[in-house]
């Protein structure tokens, strides 16, 4: 059934893997991802995924970096919703929640191991477990990565345990080479599940590379919301390399207004994700 309920964008600006060589438009120091996600925002995104990288852009996990991002941005677009990635490539495991006490409005948090293109994603369950844990003491709402249906089960018993507050975010991926397939079925049977074991929570489904719009309109149609940004996705169509991080979101924005979803402001977007109306420390 269709939706009109509005769309939260969310824009993952950097990643681990995206190199400028790639894509000259990626921004890689903390001043380019300012301006970048600022733009983003202007452009209808009201949520960042944010990695940081060193100056040679290998992934770093340095909280100054994250601290510099969140500074700044709250500075240009206090409203935005902050998220920090705690995800793996490159990273050791005691360093993936190392920028956690700067209290992001969010983080990602995988519950489970997953093959990728090249590497296993790693996740034991003392380390899930510790993450959400830390999040939760923080005040962090996580945005649940799902690469895999177990990891949904997974979210079920720790909310279950209370270690991870209802109603949770879901993030649905697809399109990773190794883990599911950009499959819309399989979206369906996903969503279908997180309503019978979690109800209330809300969702966001994520292709990534020729498949983010594809999955953006199966979600737009079935009132999820959706993802882009260079992390992901670096071009426009097959032959055309993305301009910016907004170029992507106004691409999405778009197809918002064509499926009759209203996109949500960053206000809304909180609203709808239960979090606080402004940033910490940041009026209104
Ligand atoms: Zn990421």
């Amino acid at each position: 059934m269709a939706s009109s309920d509005p769309c939260i964008i969310s824009v993952a600006i950097t990643g681990s893997v995206p190199r400028k060589k790639d894509n000259p438009a990626l921004p890689v120091t903390v001043a380019e991802q300012i301006e970048s996600t600022q733009a983003a925002y202007e452009a209808g995104a009201a949520l960042v995924h944010v990695h940081v990288r060193n100056a040679d852009e290998t992934p770093s996990s340095d909280p100054e970096k994250f601290a510099a991002f969140q500074e700044g941005i709250r500075r240009h677009c206090p409203d935005i919703i902050v998220q920090f990635s705690t995800g793996g490539r490159g990273r050791a495991l005691e360093a993936r929640g190392s920028m956690l006490h700067l209290k992001p409005d969010m983080a990602s948090l995988a519950t489970g191991s997953v093959n990728f293109p090249t590497i296993v994603y790693e996740n034991p369950p003392d380390f899930v477990r510790s993450l959400a844990i830390t999040m939760r003491d923080n005040g962090i709402k996580p945005e649940i990565e799902v690469f895999d249906l177990a990891m949904l089960y997974n979210t079920a018993n720790l909310v279950a345990e209370g270690l991870i507050l209802p109603p949770p975010h879901v993030q649905f991926v697809f399109g990773v080479k190794n883990a599911l397939p950009a499959r819309r079925d399989i979206l369906e049977f996903e969503v279908a599940k997180l309503k019978e074991l979690l109800p209330g929570a809300t969702w966001t489904a994520a292709g990534i590379g020729r498949h983010q719009f594809e999955v953006a309109s199966w979600a737009l149609e079935m009132g999820g919301h959706c993802r882009t940004g260079l992390e992901d996705n670096i071009r426009m169509d097959r032959n055309t390399l993305a301009p910016s991080n907004a170029a992507l979101v106004t691409h999405v924005v778009r197809m918002a207004a064509e499926h009759g979803r209203p996109v949500a402001t960053a206000r809304q977007a909180r609203a709808l994700l239960g979090l606080p109306a402004g940033a910490p420390g940041v009026a209104g």
